[in-house]
């Protein structure tokens, strides 16, 4: 693929990121199965919430198409509890189980198979599944070489100027798939990365002095403290 200076760009901020947090292992599952339940299970809660909640499911013995499918609606979100909203996540989960049995006879394996052009599609018709837990599901749990867009990547995106405030979350993802080598290695830990960066470094009120990103800012950039500030700070006045 010929690298374009936005392509320069995004895999400069990647190395910077990987150079800084190593690899992040993800996605932390036993099975592609499980990758899923996850992918659902971690909308709105943080990763700790959710690992709770597959362990009582493994614990229950539910951890698989069946067993969530047949399980009555109300003990699976009580088992689910941990990872919040879990009335509507009980929901979603029941809703893709019943989605893979009716297509798919219950198997992950076959609904993968053939690298399908589709699939994407068909899991957006599932009711609560949206499209960061389509491509988490497809990119995760099925190696295809598809970008996940969360809200961390938006906030570092448009804080370095490489997206405006309204742009879609189909834009932000062709923007990496246009622009980096169709890699499911590579956008496995650039995501995984960008969650990182933006719980320590990219939060609300940013970090950008100790960032590993912080050389992509110009150096007039309104996110870094200004020298005064600095000079301030070193000598203690605040
Ligand atoms: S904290 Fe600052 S330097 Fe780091 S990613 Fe956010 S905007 Fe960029």
């Amino acid at each position: 693929m010929p690298q374009t200076a936005t392509g320069r760009r995004l895999l400069s901020l990647y190395r910077h990121l990987f150079q800084q947090f190593g690899p992040q292992h993800w996605w932390p599952a036993r099975s592609r199965f499980e990758v899923i339940v996850g992918a659902i299970l971690t909308q709105n809660t943080a990763w700790t919430n959710v690992e709770k909640a597959i362990a009582a499911l493994r614990v229950a013995r539910l951890l698989n198409p069946r067993g969530i499918n047949t399980v009555p609606q109300e003990r699976l979100a009580s088992l689910i509890r941990s990872a919040g909203y879990y009335n509507m996540k009980a929901e979603r989960l029941k809703h893709f189980t019943h989605f893979l049995l009716i297509r798919y006879g219950g198997s992950v394996q076959r609904m993968f198979r053939g690298k399908r052009p589709g699939l994407r599609e068909e899991l957006l018709t599932i009711s609560g599944i949206g499209e960061e837990t389509a491509d988490s599901i497809l990119l995760y749990a099925g190696d295809r070489p598809i970008f996940v867009v969360d809200a961390y990547t938006r906030r570092v995106l448009e804080r370095h100027g490489l997206i405006a405030a309204n742009t879609s979350y189909g834009e932000i993802q062709r923007l990496f798939m246009t622009h980096l080598p169709a890699d499911p290695a590579l956008f496995n830990e650039y995501h995984a990365l960008l969650v990182a960066v933006g719980k320590i470094y990219c939060r609300r009120t940013p970090h950008c002095e100790s960032c590993p990103l912080r050389c992509d800012l110009p150096n007039d950039s309104p996110l870094l403290p200004r020298p005064q500030e600095v000079i301030a700070f070193h000598e203690g006045v605040h």
